[in-house]
């Protein structure tokens, strides 16, 4: 699992840069390459939790004590300030922490905002009528476009992160939302260009647009795309006009139903079933398949994974990994489901609190559970999520498609000596060596 380094750090953020162009071996100012590499984790760790932040604040839900950890986490960044590797290392389990607390939050102003998610099958077709795709993660912005096209004739179809909206009390009592197009979010060109509707991008995940689609797709919230009109608040009438300007959708059923919607309480309610089935040998390990998706060949690794998996394993899945996995039927176990979409990546919170309910359940610690975490990884949310289970001590985390350029051998040695972090193999040697354990 050793890196090769070509760079051993970058930073240009003072005037005492080496060359005037940037510190690339050691910093002009003393600063050590280690120290540099973490407070970059820090800082990407922390844009992580700030979109949690958003989105809860976003909902009216905010917590001082999270805030004055991002001042203090920035602050410590700065030149001249802390050139101390261990404290570093302290600071990326407190923004774990934090993020866990924010995590929390976040599902708290989704939860008293929308009630607690069902489980709910969504149609992967179009219906016969004019269409609004809104993608991203912002549940609000997305609340406020079904309010507001209520009684239009406009259906309003989820796309990657917004899918687990389906769930919500709040959001699926909406007739007119009517179903998922397309999968994660770096399908969004392909499926924008091949679907003649108005689109709304509500967060992070939106790429440039293709010029074909570039006039009817509007943006909102911290997201903004060059050439695309941005919405500021929740007036998405520009969005609703677009739309009924635009040709009408065939009706073309999908190929595959999905199921979203699992939360906290469901999946407990199932406790003493689970325990039973787990005493007799009818399960014998779970596995959260998840994380944040990306167009790299080798994640390809996760959807094999699963299809490997032997019958009596159950995987729990969220964030938009979880389209590499949420078309397989895997059939259930005694009415347990064998594919448990517990919702977006904020949701690890979902997961972790399972966990809890399971390891008590089971009177052991969340390390002695029949349960391994198979994580994929994209962007900074993953990165504060990454460090909020290491907080837990969650040990044994198998992390994907590759490991985080910025961790050298250094940051690898003590995520690997203290919680046993490892780079997934090939699908096969991971389960056996998983379920030899
Ligand atoms: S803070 Fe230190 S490492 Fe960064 S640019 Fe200035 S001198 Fe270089
Ligand atoms: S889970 Fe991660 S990669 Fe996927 S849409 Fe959300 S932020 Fe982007």
């Amino acid at each position: 699992m050793a890196k090769e380094e070509k760079l051993k750090m970058f930073c240009y953020q003072c005037s005492q840069t080496a060359r005037g162009t940037g510190c690339t071996v050691k910093g002009v100012c003393g600063k050590e390459a280690t120290v540099a590499r973490l407070q970059d984790n820090l800082l990407l760790a922390t844009k992580g939790m700030a979109a949690y932040l958003y989105h809860a604040r976003e909902l009216g839900y905010t917590d001082p004590e999270i805030d004055a950890f991002v001042e203090r986490a920035f602050y410590s960044t700065f030149t001249n300030v802390n050139f101390d590797a261990e404290d570093f290392v302290h600071l990326a389990i407190e923004a774990g922490e934090m993020n866990l607390r924010t995590m929390k939050l976040l599902k708290k102003a989704h939860i008293e905002t929308y009630g607690e998610p069902k489980p709910t099958e969504v149609q992967t077709g179009t219906v016969k009528g004019r269409g609004i795709i809104a993608t991203g993660h912002g549940l609000k912005a997305l609340g406020a476009l079904l309010e507001q096209t209520q009684g239009t004739e406009i259906n309003v179809y989820t796309h990657s992160e917004l899918l687990p909206a389906h769930g919500y009390p709040g959001l699926k009592k909406y007739k007119h939302l009517v179903g998922n197009l397309g999968r994660a979010w770096f399908d969004q060109k392909q499926l924008f260009s091949k679907y003649p509707v108005a689109i709304l991008g509500t967060s992070n995940c939106v790429l440039i647009p293709r010029e074909e689609y570039r006039e009817r797709m509007f943006t909102t919230g911290p997201a903004r795309l060059p050439g695309v009109q941005h919405i500021a608040g929740y007036d998405y009438t520009p969005v609703i006009e677009k739309a009924r300007s635009l040709p009408v959708l065939d009706e073309k059923p999908g190929d595959v139903l999905l199921t979203t919607g699992f939360s906290k309480s469901i999946v407990l309610s199932l406790g003493e079933k689970i325990k039973q089935l787990v005493e007799t040998g009818k399960i014998r390990h779970f596995f959260l398949v998840g994380g944040c998706d990306s167009p790299l060949k080798k994640a390809g690794y996760f959807r094999e994974f699963v299809q490997r998996l032997p019958q009596d394993t159950v995987v729990l899945t969220l964030a938009c990994g979880k389209f590499r996995i949420n078309d397989l039927d895997l059939g259930d176990i005694e009415g347990v489901p064998r594919l448990i979409d517990l919702g977006q990546c904020n949701d690890s919170i979902v997961a972790i609190e399972i966990a809890d309910g399971l390891a008590q359940l089971f009177g052991v610690g969340i390390n002695d559970l029949p349960l391994t975490l198979i994580l994929s990884w994209m962007e900074q949310k993953a990165v504060a999520i990454l460090w909020s289970l290491l907080a837990l001590g969650v040990k044994g985390i198998y992390l994907g498609p590759i490991l985080p350029a910025w961790v050298n051998d250094d940051i690898l040695k003590v995520l690997r000596e203290n919680y046993d972090l490892r780079l997934i193999s090939s699908p096969e040697e991971d389960i056996k060596q998983i379920l030899s354990g």
